[in-house]
């Protein structure tokens, strides 16, 4: 499908912020001020700061509809005063908020009765500081979010038994802690250099949030934020996840509570799941962009699979959904019931019933077609390096052996790719996250588009271009 074709809930605006044509949510939420003076954030009561949410959010709202409804982007001088020295921001109140959300901790349905401020606690097993443990720019997500920025974040309240994570989902206190300034200096420059995206993901990026706005808050880029999560946080951290929130990629992992007991430490959780789906996909006036996620588990079509889907269909008739058949056991469920891949079989039925109940698997397109406009004026990002030190041009890619002793190749730069072709490879070398193992007609034409900037810089030498990710322990220099 063309992506102006699609009539998907919240497409249009999302595509017009990731192309430049209008102001990201959280650039909008960065200058629109509110009536509260910036040093009061700290030392009020939490209540003064809650009071004054509703307010803000009612104007941060109205931009966002005029937004919805602009054929070009307006001057930023037109939107709002930005704020004075004084003066908070509606970012600077939810960053606030977020801070007191932490003691005792309410970010996710589990509410642990924890100071995380203190240190690590809680079922997370994170403290207040923000971990990065991978930062690269990602094609192998949904066509329509490519190229984005992707950034791990270490800790995740589920632990799912065969998380492909583990390691830094079960001991993120080995992840080293980065900075607010330090992540906003790569968002930066990813931006510059043509990310069309930011995905926060993980491990999980509700129960890191505190760090994540502020990090939007220090960067100086409009660029669409990607929520990748289980969609479990608390209503009270939602109602400062959407003032930041673009796009929602949502996981809908299981079909009912013993099945989300059995593969995930998350009791309770489906229920919160599905508020959080049809909260997100209801907000008014203008939806974030939504996708669902549903990963084919071994053994779970009937039980998960199909309930999943027959509750998006009666919920969100008609949503976008990437059904995912890319499920790998890892070593540490060997000789468990998680320790096969599912079968083609399992795969296809989950895939047919999906089709019958109308649901959209293909999505609206490539964001950035070849041979579209160029970027509009909000993908500037005034004074950010373009392959500067630890900031560097970079992809991620893998070769790996998997569980039945095939050498697979993920997510790889298209000249890699080409030569992955050559070797009759191509199907195996276009899996991913977004897709299926299949190789879709015209992928290698679309990422070597996508990837086209970085290509260059790496062709060009940047300094730091041969490091890869973005090192966290950097800091904030
Ligand atoms: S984010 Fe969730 S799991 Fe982590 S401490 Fe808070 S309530 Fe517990």
């Amino acid at each position: 499908m063309h992506p102006l074709a699609s009539s998907l809930p919240g497409w249009a605006l999302f595509r017009a912020r990731a192309l430049g044509e209008a102001p990201s949510a959280a650039a909008l939420a960065r200058a629109l001020a509110v009536d509260l003076p910036r040093a009061e954030l700290a030392v009020a009561p939490e209540a003064t700061l809650w009071a004054a949410l509703p307010g803000a959010v009612a104007q941060f709202r109205a931009l966002v509809a005029a937004d919805a409804g602009r054929s070009a982007a307006p001057a930023a001088s037109e939107r709002t005063a930005a704020p004075g020295d004084d003066a908070a921001s509606l970012l600077d109140l939810a960053r606030a908020l977020a801070r007191r959300l932490l003691a005792p901790c309410r970010l996710c349905h589990l509410r642990c009765p924890v100071d995380r401020t203190a240190g690590p606690a809680g079922r997370c097993g994170l403290g207040p500081g923000l971990r990065v443990y991978r930062d690269y720019v990602h094609l192998g997500e949904e066509q329509e979010l490519v190229p984005t920025h992707a950034v791990f974040l270490a800790g995740c309240n589920w632990r799912c038994a065969y998380c492909s994570d583990w390691a830094h989902v079960a001991r993120p206190e080995e992840d080293p802690e980065t900075t607010a300034a330090a992540l906003a200096r790569s968002i930066d420059a990813r931006r510059a250099e043509g990310a069309r995206s930011l995905t926060f993901v993980g491990g999980l990026p509700d129960v890191n949030l505190p760090g994540v706005l502020d990090a939007l808050a220090a960067a100086r880029a409009s660029v669409p934020v990607v929520w990748n999560s289980n969609l479990s946080a608390t209503p009270e951290a939602h109602d400062l996840l959407e003032v930041a929130v673009d796009a929602w990629v949502a996981d809908l992992k299981y079909g009912g509570e013993a099945c989300s007991r059995a593969g995930s430490a998350a009791p309770d959780a489906l229920a919160r799941v599905h508020e959080n789906l049809l909260r997100v996909a209801g907000q008014a006036p203008t939806p974030g962009y939504l996708v669902v996620r549903h990963l084919v588990l071994p053994g779970h079509t009937d039980c998960c699979a199909r309930p999943a889907l027959d509750w998006v269909a009666a919920h969100l008739p008609g949503a976008r959904v990437n059904l995912m058949g890319q499920f790998e056991p890892i070593p540490e469920v060997r000789g468990t019931a998680w320790d096969r891949r599912p079968a083609r079989a399992e795969v296809a039925r989950a895939r047919d019933h999906a089709r019958a109940l109308g649901l959209d698997l293909d999505g609206p397109g490539p964001l950035d077609p070849p041979g579209s406009s160029g970027p509009g004026p909000w993908a500037a990002v005034p004074g950010a390096a373009r392959g500067a030190p630890g900031a560097a041009p970079a992809f991620e890619s893998a070769i790996r052996i998997d569980g039945e002793g095939r050498v697979v190749l993920e997510d790889l730069p298209p000249d890699l790719a080409d030569l992955a072709h050559a070797l009759g490879a191509l199907a195996e070398a276009d899996r991913g996250p977004g897709g299926d193992g299949a190789a879709a007609p015209g992928d290698l034409a679309r990422r070597r588009a996508a990837a086209a900037p970085w290509l260059e810089a790496r062709a060009e030498g940047p300094p730091g271009a041969a490091g890869g990710c973005f090192d966290p322990a950097a800091g904030d220099q």
